[in-house]
C-alpha cells in the first residue's frame, strides 16, 4: 500500500465489536481480511470514500478485467441475462408499481428490460456510472445521483419507494447495517428490498480460495454467509419474505434475498 492512501478503520459491521482474533489469508496484501467472533468476514481497514470515487471505484477495478477470452465474454453475457431475469422476476412478484431505488446502480443497465410500471432512481459512488444512469433514468421519470448512500437516503423523503434493489452492493458498502436501517425511512410500508451478494459459504470459495470470484480487494469489504446476511437484515428490522435453499445454494457464488421493513 502506498503511504498516501487514506484508510478508515471499521468495527465489525454486524456486531460492532472492535477486536478480531482471526485474520484470514487470501493473498489480499496490503489489505486485511478478518473473521469476527460473531463469524462475520470483513475488511477492518478500507479506503475512504473519496478514494473509492477516484482510484478504487468499481468501474476502475473492472477495467483490469478487459483482457478476457471470447468464451469468457459469452459466458458472462449469458450470466448477465440470467441475473437480469431473476431481478425482473423478483420485482414483478414482490414489488408494487411505483418508484424503485437501485443502490449501487452502476450505469443503470439493469433497468433496460424492467417493466415500465417501475420508475428507476439510483445512487452510485462512481461519478461516471451515476451520470450514465441519470441519463437513462431521466427518460423514465427518475434520476440517479453520485454520493455515498449513507449520506443521501433522507433526501428522497419519507415513504417514497415501492422497492429497493441492493444487487452486488452490500459487499461494497462500508456501513451496510446503517444503510439497511436508514433505507427504511424512504421505503413504503409494504415495500420490498431485493438483495444479492456473493455467498462466502459457497463451495467455490472453499475450493478456489483466493482465486474465488467473490474476492475483489479492496472493493468487496464485507463477505456474507446466509447466516450473517439473515442476522444483519433481522437486526435492521426487516422481515424475510423470500430466502429458501435455492436462493443460497452452496454451488452458487451468489445468494438472493427479499425482505420487507417491519
Ligand atoms: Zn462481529
Amino acid at each position: 500500500m502506498e503511504n498516501n492512501i487514506e484508510i478508515k478503520k471499521r468495527l465489525c459491521p454486524l456486531c460492532k465489536e472492535p477486536k478480531y482474533s482471526n485474520e484470514l489469508f487470501y493473498n489480499s496484501e496490503p489489505w486485511k481480511l478478518v473473521q469476527c467472533q460473531c463469524s462475520f468476514v470483513y475488511m477492518p481497514e478500507v479506503p475512504i470514500y473519496e478514494r473509492m470515487k477516484n482510484e478504487f471505484s468499481w468501474e476502475r477495478n473492472f477495467e483490469k478485467e478487459k483482457k478476457v477470452s471470447l468464451k469468457k465474454k459469452i459466458r458472462r453475457k449469458v450470466k448477465t441475462l440470467i441475473k437480469r431475469d431473476k431481478l425482473k422476476f423478483l420485482l414483478n412478484r414482490y414489488c408494487e408499481k411505483g418508484d424503485v431505488l437501485d443502490i449501487g446502480c452502476g450505469s443503470g443497465a439493469k433497468f433496460e428490460n424492467i417493466s415500465k410500471i417501475y420508475t428507476p432512481y439510483g445512487i452510485d459512488i462512481s461519478e461516471e456510472s451515476a451520470n450514465k444512469a441519470n441519463i437513462s433514468f431521466k427518460k423514465r421519470g427518475g434520476k440517479a445521483i453520485c454520493a455515498p448512500s449513507t449520506k443521501v437516503l433522507e433526501e428522497f423523503g419519507e415513504n417514497k419507494f415501492s422497492g429497493a434493489i441492493l444487487r452486488s452492493y452490500l459487499e461494497h458498502e462500508h456501513e451496510p447495517f446503517e444503510v439497511l436501517k436508514n433505507l427504511k425511512f424512504t421505503l413504503k410500508n409494504n415495500a420490498c428490498v431485493i438483495i444479492k451478494v456473493p455467498n462466502y459459504d459457497s463451495i467455490n470459495r472453499k475450493i478456489r480460495k483466493e482465486k474465488w470470484c467473490g474476492f475483489h480487494f479492496p472493493d468487496h469489504v464485507n463477505h456474507f454467509t446466509p447466516k450473517t446476511l439473515l442476522k444483519m437484515v433481522k437486526d435492521a428490522n426487516y422481515e424475510v419474505i423470500k430466502f429458501n435453499f435455492l436462493d443460497y445454494l452452496p454451488t452458487s457464488d451468489n445468494m438472493w434475498m427479499v425482505v420487507r421493513p417491519i
